[in-house]
């Protein structure tokens, strides 16, 4: 059995080091104990620090460290899938955070729980040690993005942390859009799903790449790629104003009818332009936020572009999602 360790890093000098060295110390521990090969995937962003120094020298220290280099920074989603591209040949995928904050100390509990047959393993946190406001608004978001969202439900707290089987990494890749959202694919693709719970941890060095806008961006993304509801709601909101001016059009009339034409009338008619041409633009943008997917999507440009890697991809062959798991098929050769 093999399992890699994939770990997206994005101008990680200060802390690579240590993560190398813990992922190994533990790794080298459980493979014996739990009796599988392992190896460490470090998918370089693009970073612009001695990131690629780092994993470079690391390479030719130890056999179980490979690396990936972009020719810039992609994004972590578009490290996440270079990961699993060049991963569809092991048995177990766990994806890690390069700061520290995701324990490598739950990888050994990971490995077991996929022993017991789950596909994804997941490690979820608390959100201790995080500011009032955004315990509150992440618990806003949640609650918005499942009310809309319909055929997957996200869970607070549950990230990229997780252990993957084969299967469930050949389903993620075999999902080709360019604009991902992981949260949502790895709740898409379904298959058994345990949880595990650890501590919130704060990044041990370096610094978040997170603003706050980035992070409204990336609930909006969330909302986005995941439904037509947007789409829908300008419909609904449409017809509720047309009934609502209907309404007011017939008031006006029978006004006028009782009472004559009467000229002032400046603030209602200053009030409704305003209002529709507010719907209106909110409308628009939201028709363009989604022709602008399209328009990415129809470029079919690859999600990242490699500039140094030690490591080969799989065949395309690969790709194709196989259908029993490691454990189904014991169960079956069992019983033959
Ligand atoms: N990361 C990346 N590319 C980026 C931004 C981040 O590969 O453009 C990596 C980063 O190196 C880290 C992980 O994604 O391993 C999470 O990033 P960060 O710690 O900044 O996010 P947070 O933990 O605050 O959500
Ligand atoms: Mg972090």
């Amino acid at each position: 059995m093999k399992v890699r360790v994939i770990v997206p890093c994005y101008n990680e000098t200060a802390v690579l080091q240590r993560t190398i060295d813990k992922l190994q110390e533990i790794l080298d521990a459980d493979a014996i104990k739990q009796g599988y090969t392992y190896d460490l995937l470090f998918v370089d962003d693009g970073s612009k620090d001695t990131t690629i120094d780092i994993l470079q020298q690391a390479a030719t220290q130890s056999p179980v460290v490979k690396f990936i280099s972009f020719s810039r920074n992609f994004g972590k989603e578009a490290a996440m899938i270079a990961g699993f591209e060049h991963s569809v040949d092991c048995d177990a995928v766990v994806m890690i955070d390069a700061d520290l904050q995701h324990p490598p100390e739950m990888i050994p509990d990971m490995v077991k729980a996929y022993g017991e047959g789950y596909d994804q393993v997941v490690a979820k946190r608390n959100r201790d040690g995080e500011t009032a406001s955004r315990k509150w608004m992440t618990r806003l978001y949640y609650k918005m993005i499942n009310h809309w969202v319909e055929d997957i439900e996200l869970v607070d707290g549950i990230g990229d942390f997780r252990l993957l089987s084969q299967r469930a990494v050949c389903a993620l890749v075999s999902m080709r859009e360019y604009n991902r959202f992981s949260k949502g694919l790895f709740a898409w693709i379904g298959y058994s799903t345990k949880i595990i719970s650890y501590d919130n941890v704060m990044r041990e060095a370096g610094e978040s790449k997170w603003s706050f806008r980035s992070l409204l961006n990336y609930a909006i993304d969330g909302l986005i790629s995941f439904n037509n509801k947007p789409l829908r709601m300008m419909i609904y909101l449409g017809v509720s104003v047309f009934g609502l001016s209907l309404l007011y059009i017939i008031y006006l009339l029978i006004d006028t009818l009782l009472h004559g034409v009467s000229v002032p009338g400046y603030v209602t008619m200053i009030a409704a332009i305003l209002f529709m041409g507010g719907i209106q633009l909110i409308s628009i943008g939201v028709i363009g936020e989604y022709i602008g997917r399209i328009y990415y999507e129809v470029k079919q440009r690859p999600n990242y572009i490699v500039r140094a890697a030690n490591v080969d991809r799989p065949s395309e062959d690969l790709y194709k999602v196989s259908y029993t798991s490691h454990m189904e098929e014991k169960q079956y050769s069992v019983s033959k």
